[in-house]
This record gives C-alpha cells, structure tokens and sequence, in this order.
C-alpha cells in the first residue's frame, strides 16, 4: 500500500528527517501512516489537533550508562535505554530488550508499535519499550544480576506502578525480572507492582509465562475460524526457540496441528514427526542450551546452520516468533510457491514491507504482530489489576480472560477493515483500530 496522501508524505519526511540513522522506526511510522490514509480523509478533526505529529514523538527518552563489573573483576560498560512513547491511555506499558543489537532505533520502533498494540488490548496502558546492548547469552548468573542491577539503579528514578511498568522482551525473562525487581524494591523500600512477567511467589500471574504463544493462536485461530479454515491437520513452521515459539508450538499442537520446525539466530530444526515440545523445553528453558542439540535426543530430526531457510519448509501456517525483518520478500515469495497460506507474527515486525506485500498480493491470511502478539502484554495488564487488588487469580481464569481478549482483538481489527473499506486487511484494521482510541484521548487532553 503506497503512501499517497500528501500531509502524510510531508509529516513522515519531517520523520525521517529527526530520526536519520533508525531505519526500523521509519519502517514502523511508514507501515502506520499507510494505514491510516483513510483515516485522515474521514477525521479532520484529528488532524486539527496535531494528533498524527505528536504521536510520533515520544513524550520522553531517557538513555543512561550501565556499568558493571564481570566475573574478572573487569568493569563492563553498556549503554540502557527507556523510550516512555505514549501515555494517552494509562502509565506506560512495554517490555526491555537485552541483545547485542539494541540502539535507539530499535527501542522506538518497538515502543511506537506497543503505543497501538497497548490501545488494542482494550486494557489502560500507555506504548513505551526498554532494553539495552547488554548480550546475556554465555554471561553467568553472577554477571546477569550485576548488570541488571546496575540497569535497574538508573531505571528505578523512572519508573513505577502508575507511571511506568517494565516487563520481558528478548533476553529478558524470569531470571532477569527477578534481579531487576529485588533491586528496584530494595532502592524504593516499597513492594508496588512495577515490573510484570514476575515469579509466581512475589506477584506474578499465573498464564504470563505461556500468553504471548497462546494469545498468538488464539488470535490465529479466530483469523481461520473466520475464513473457514482452523489449525486441525495443519503444518506449521515457527521460528524462534524462545518464550513465544514454545508456547505458539504448545497452543497450535493442542488444537491439532503439526508443527515441524524451530530455530535460533544460529539455525534451524526439522522434525517431520512433529516436535517433541517437552525436549525443546528442557534444552531451552532448563539448560538454555542451542536448538541444536535437539537432534542428539531426537535422531531422526535434521539441523541446518543459517535461520533463513526455516521458510524454505512448505507448510500451511507460518508464524515468525523470533525477531525483526526475519521474512525479507524473498523468503515470503517460497513461502507463497510451497502453498503457504497463513502468516501470523509472534515476533515484533518480523516481515519487512517487501514481504508484508507479497502475502497480501498473494491472498494470504496476514495476523500483523500488533494485534497477533498482544496477549502477553494483555496479561501483563492482568498481571497488574492482581497486583493493585493484591489478589491472584488461578491460571483459568486468566487464561479464559486472554483468550476472550485476543477474540476482541480479531473483531476490532475485522470491524475496522471493513468500516474503512480494506475487508479483509487485518494490518490495516489493526492499526486504525489501535489508533483512533489512543487519538481520541490524546484529543480530549488537549495539546500536551
Ligand atoms: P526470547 O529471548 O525468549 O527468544 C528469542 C528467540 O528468537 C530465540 O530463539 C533467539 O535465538 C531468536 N532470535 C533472537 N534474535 C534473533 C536473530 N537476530 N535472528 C534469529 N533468531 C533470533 O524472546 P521472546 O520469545 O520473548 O521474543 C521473541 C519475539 O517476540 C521478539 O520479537 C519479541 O519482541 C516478541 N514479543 C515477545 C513478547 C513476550 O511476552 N516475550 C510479547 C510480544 C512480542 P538466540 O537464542 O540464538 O538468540
């Protein structure tokens, strides 16, 4: 869909403009304004109120110095990021990336898409992202807690309940929460819930560990139902060996569906059998070892080196859960000729332009990840409303709530497509959807 209204063209020139150097922010902003054409056309209104110029700006930026000292005795620096993108609807809500490849741009890009994806969940939470260049693959559990220590020192005068509450991202999973909350609580001298993705025995929601896999097929799910189809026989390829794909492989066996491949950065599994989940979880998430070592337990599977050819294995349902630009058009394209008929991103941004294109010029079933993602930061919303009532509920409960919420999600998306004449284009539906709640509120507040 190419950007055709002019004051769009104008506003994401000034984008580009104020933000050189961060590609995957001006890919995000693109993707939106795209969208939202029709949206301009019919609400002058928003535009009046400078809407669209002040949601690209994050209200605040904060960049700090991370120094800690590994197991040498040798001091490490690494730099930590906090972009409080949006506060229109409630405090601001997103998660903190750990990996090697983290800057500013990508820590925009994806407190941008959270400000939507936020709005979408129907839950008061506001867009903001955290993260830092800090690699904790490789690093001892020493180390790990030096480092989120010293990040949680600085990010401690930031943050809050109210204001702003963390959670998980790449690299950032129950241990790191941990560390990070038992820091933040002993700075503060206060027990509030300010970080989510927390341990069951200090405030965690029962579900959150499974929500953004589950939510992914139950967002799916409701995109097949829709279009006559279901997982029941399917054979699906997930990327990625992390929190998603283990718990999108979990959800999609249950309902009948045969997924044959995993990865990491370093390559790729291949079971035609199916995979046996309960191996991946030992080798991931009790030895966090590589998805490699997957064949040593299961010898009839293959491992290949290199990511990228996951897509080369025909299936019917593909569901990107590792990270972004990870289907570049060429992938997309194999994909669509080995009669792949559904892509659902469990990953943030995981197509690019280029592929996002080829799967709608091709009639594919597209679930972008702002709406097909956004359970487990629905559970997070959860996890706080258990917090504030200091109550916990069980793991039905919040699980009946996540799956009523990624069936909303599917509707709002389905309604706006149809309402601004794109039936069918759940992208654009999830971005006007996402929008015009988070621009009503930002209307209503006047010029702040
Ligand atoms: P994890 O750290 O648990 O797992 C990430 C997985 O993706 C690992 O298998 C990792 O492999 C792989 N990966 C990471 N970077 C790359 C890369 N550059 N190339 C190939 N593979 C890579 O993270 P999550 O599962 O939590 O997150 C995965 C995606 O889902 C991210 O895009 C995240 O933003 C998104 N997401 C996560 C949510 C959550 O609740 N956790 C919520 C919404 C979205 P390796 O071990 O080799 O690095």
């Amino acid at each position: 869909m190419a950007l055709k209204n002019q004051y769009l063209i104008d506003l994401l020139e000034t984008v580009k403009k104020r933000n050189a150097g961060e590609p995957e922010f001006i890919q995000a902003v693109t993707e939106v304004f795209e969208s939202l054409q029709p949206v301009v056309d019919k609400r002058p209104d928003l535009v009046e109120a400078g809407v669209f110029e002040r949601i690209v700006e994050p209200e605040r930026q904060i960049m700090f110095r991370v120094p800690w000292v590994d197991d040498n005795g040798k001091v490490q620096v690494n730099r930590g990021f906090r972009v409080q993108f949006n506060s229109a609807i409630g405090p601001y809500k997103g998660g903190i990336r750990l990996h090697p490849s983290v800057y500013l741009g990508i820590i925009k890009f994806l407190g941008f898409e959270q400000i939507f994806k936020n709005s979408l969940t129907t839950l008061p939470m506001g867009g903001g992202k955290g993260g830092s260049d800090f690699d904790p693959k490789g690093k001892s559990d020493g180390e790990v807690m030096r480092f989120c220590q010293s990040f949680m020192t600085e990010l401690s005068k930031h943050i809050g309940a109210d204001c702003d509450v963390p959670a998980g991202d790449i690299g950032t999973g129950g241990r790191e929460i941990g560390y990070m909350f038992g820091q933040y609580k002993r700075l503060r001298n206060e027990f509030t819930g300010v970080l989510t993705g927390k341990g069951l025995t200090y405030g965690g929601s029962l579900t959150r560990t499974e929500a953004t896999g589950y939510g992914l097929c139950y967002f799916t799910n409701e995109m097949l139902q829709a279009n006559g189809s279901s997982f029941e026989g399917k054979t699906v390829v997930i990327s990625g060996s992390g929190n998603v794909a283990i718990y999108a492989t979990e959800k999609a066996q249950s309902y009948g569906a045969k997924v044959v491949a995993l990865s990491d950065s370093n390559g790729y599994i291949y079971d035609a059998d199916g995979i046996k989940l309960d191996i991946v979880k030992e080798i991931k998430e009790v030895k966090r070892g590589r998805i490699k070592e997957y064949v040593d337990a299961v010898p009839t599977a293959t491992y290949t080196e290199g990511c990228k050819g996951i897509w080369t294995i025909p299936c019917d349902i593909a569901l990107p859960c590792a990270t972004q630009n990870e289907i570049d058009k060429e992938s997309a394209e194999i994909l669509v000729k080995n009669g792949c008929k559904v892509v659902s991103e469990g990953a943030n941004m995981p197509s690019t332009p280029e592929a996002i294109e080829t799967y709608l010029a091709n009639g594919i079933l597209y679930g972008p990840a702002k709406a097909a993602n956004a359970g487990g930061v629905a559970t997070s919303g959860l996890e706080m409303s258990q917090n504030s009532e200091r109550l916990s509920w069980t793991f039905e409960e919040v699980d009946a709530k996540l799956h009523g919420i990624m069936k909303s999600i599917f509707k709002a998306c389905d309604d706006a497509a149809k309402e601004y004449g794109m039936e069918g284009n759940y992208m654009a539906g999830a971005n006007i959807a996402g929008f015009l709640k988070v621009a009503e509120a930002m209307k209503a507040q006047g010029c702040v």
